[in-house]
């Protein structure tokens, strides 16, 4: 049998423990919760509402691939375009067995929210096909993409839709979307997709954008409560593209990584970890567990340890009610998707925890992607410094305008981050006039 063409979910993407999940609430009722709340708030007119509700268009197509055997198998395939007042939909594509119509619809509900928070000109999407990519091969692999690209290709496009990768994709499998768009197309359209290889059309800089957003508007939140990155104790649960970088760039601006986890446990040092020789470490051995320089403490432990920044980067729903009371950090920057309960984010608030919501914390990788598709639609490429300034200006100003919303709302970070977004979409809305 033929390599697997992806690597088991968790290196490139990671599931929902499924046992958590089903324990506290689903992460995506929660967010629609937290939309209704805003839209009451902003005193939102009932037919809006019941607009923003709703996804624009669901498109479900049969996905025919050759299996390697000779056998035909048929996948599903689903692509939903939320809300595209704003600009094209921006969302990623995942291929997973989990995937659902019900979850895709609310993750492109979540990227509506999350452009419209930093203010770059896209709608929100997402998409997904349900299948095992860890038992495909490399030519299976790029089989699917190319016949699901098909199947959704009269969506897509650099005006209408444009993917990035998601759980279990990648840039590979961005290059093989963009080739076949291409070929439909009759001309090479690099703009049809984000998170592509350099070579091709990436951004410099789109790989770190999500660790560096997080790492920007952790410094700011630190300034609010008197403090500055350099010392601050850090904590940060995962290891990953979001984890591993956000730990590393926070470490160059003088904080001190007290504890890092991963799917292989977690490991310990209140002077500090060395995150660059950690960042090795994982690259040889796949996994923190054994590293021998440090304490190695339980994975549950991390989220409780003596710290002033705590950044989830792993997975939904690990803060809950059982945890949050005994969190010790003064700020919480949420680098993954959901991190947070509602019933969580409750008990963190009574403490006076800075949390700083998924939609902002972690926005730095769509915003690059923005630059991305900037960069292939003017066909002019910005050096790293320039995509790391402009993140940083766009992060900096979504955060100052969430900490104003905040104050004058009176309201927490999270429902202030839904009601920037949820107006943003809102007045576009009334500015258009509704075609109904
Ligand atoms: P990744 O697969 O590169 O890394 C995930 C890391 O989390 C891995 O180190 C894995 O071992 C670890 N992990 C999984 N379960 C864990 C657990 N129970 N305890 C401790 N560690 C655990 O994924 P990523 O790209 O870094 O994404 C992480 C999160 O950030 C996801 O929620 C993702 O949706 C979100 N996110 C990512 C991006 C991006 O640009 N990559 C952008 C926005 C949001």
């Amino acid at each position: 049998m033929s390599e697997p063409a992806i690597q088991p979910p968790g290196h490139f993407g990671i599931r929902p423990d499924k046992e958590t999940f089903l324990a506290e609430e689903n992460p995506f009722e929660a967010m629609m919760e937290r939309f209704d709340h805003a839209a009451q708030l902003l005193n939102l007119d009932p037919g809006l509402y019941k607009v923003l509700r709703n996804p624009e268009k669901q498109i479900i197509v049969s996905v025919p691939v050759l299996r390697d055997s000779g056998e035909l198998e048929v996948y599903t395939g689903y692509r939903v375009l939320y809300n595209t007042s704003r600009g094209p939909a921006k969302g990623g594509i995942r291929f997973d067995l989990n995937v659902t119509l019900e979850e895709v619809k609310a993750l492109a509900a979540w990227m509506t929210w999350k452009c419209a928070l930093v203010n770059i000109p896209f709608g929100g999407s997402k998409g997904g096909v349900v299948c095992d990519p860890t038992t495909m091969s490399m030519g299976e692999l790029e089989r699917v993409t190319r016949r699901y690209t098909a199947g959704i290709i009269e969506t897509l496009g650099p005006d209408s839709d444009v993917p990035a990768p998601d759980v279990n994709t990648n840039e590979r499998v961005m290059a093989w979307i963009m080739d076949t768009y291409s070929m439909h197309h009759r001309h090479t359209v690099t703009a049809v997709v984000t998170g592509k290889p350099v070579a091709m059309g990436g951004s410099l800089g789109r790989r770190e954008a999500t660790g560096r957003g997080c790492m920007f508007v952790t410094r700011e939140a630190l300034a609010k409560l008197g403090m500055g990155l350099k010392g601050a104790r850090v904590a940060v649960q995962g290891f990953g593209n979001v984890g591993s970088v956000a730990a590393d760039l926070m470490a160059k601006e003088g904080a001190r990584i007290v504890a890092v986890s991963d799917k292989s446990g977690a490991l310990h040092n209140p002077e500090g970890l060395d995150i660059a020789e950690l960042i090795k470490w994982v690259k040889e051995h796949r996994q923190l567990a054994g590293y021998p320089k440090a304490e190695a403490f339980s994975k549950e432990q991390l989220l409780t340890v003596d710290c002033d920044v705590l950044v989830p980067a792993a997975t939904e729903n690990v803060i809950t009610r059982k945890n949050a009371p005994h969190i010790k950090a003064k700020i919480i920057c949420e680098g993954a998707n959901g991190p947070t309960t509602a019933a969580a984010d409750e008990i963190l608030e009574k403490k006076g925890v800075f949390v700083i919501p998924d939609i902002l914390a972690n926005a730095g990788g769509v915003t690059v992607s923005y630059f991305e598709w900037v960069q292939d639609r003017g066909g002019y490429f910005w050096d790293e410094e320039t995509v790391n300034r402009r993140l940083e200006s766009i992060m900096v100003r979504a955060f100052n305008e969430v900490a104003a919303t905040t104050e004058k709302y009176k309201v927490n970070t999270r429902i202030a981050s839904y009601i920037v977004a949820v107006d943003r979409v809102a007045a576009m809305h009334r500015l258009r006039g509704m075609y109904a």
